[in-house]
């Protein structure tokens, strides 16, 4: 938990599926999903630029990424693994820099031993907004999450940040968690916090 110090760094705390990366629709399901395969991994349009500007504005960067389908028998580490490894190679070909990566492999109604039932660190769980704090010196009242679910909102607000709300493609009950702001995609989140400066 935080010291009750102020930080020195100010971050943006970025969920992954969504938001840097697009969703994939499931054809079984009509729902849209977090890729399960290496190949459906696809950076979202104007994603690095959106990044490297808040790099350059000063923000420390943070993923913070629920990713229960292993823990729900839907997809391997390895795959999960695969997937993370593209997105960095994107990342490091762009020269954006992440402070942390946090990943969440966890489910409360899993069937995987080890990964199933209750975890700390769980979206809305603030757990690795109040980690980066401690562990990078991040002043959380001066930091910003975004994501594309209401759990990304509470998340945020549970570690007094400011929040963005991506809302392409969510219904009215998705902002019902009422963010600082909402956004149609990465580029527009990012251009509200550098606005609201
Ligand atoms: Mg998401
Ligand atoms: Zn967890």
């Amino acid at each position: 938990m935080g010291t009750g110090k102020p930080g020195r760094h100010r971050a943006v705390f970025l969920d992954r599926d969504g938001v840097i990366n697009r969703n994939v629709v499931n054809p079984a399901t009509g729902e849209c999903e977090s890729p399960l395969a290496v190949d459906d991994f696809e950076f979202a349009p104007g994603a690095f630029d959106a990044m490297r500007e808040l790099q350059v504005a000063g923000f420390l960067l943070f993923l913070v990424s629920n990713q229960p389908n292993y823990a729900k028998g839907k997809s391997s580490l390895e795959v999960l693994g695969s997937i993370h490894e593209k997105f960095l190679a994107g990342l490091a070909e762009e020269g954006i820099g992440f402070a942390a990566f946090y990943y969440c492999f966890h489910h409360s109604q899993g069937k995987v031993a080890g990964y199933s039932g209750p975890c700390e660190c769980r979206k809305p769980s603030p757990h690795f907004l109040f980690r980066a704090s401690d562990e990078f010196d991040v002043d959380l009242d001066r930091s910003w999450m975004v994501g594309d679910r209401s759990t990304d909102v509470e998340c945020g607000k549970a570690a007094g940040t400011k929040t963005i709300f991506i809302h392409a493609g969510q219904t009215a009950t998705e902002i019902a968690a009422q963010p600082d702001g909402t956004a149609p995609h990465l580029s527009a989140a990012v251009r509200l916090i550098l606005n609201s400066e």
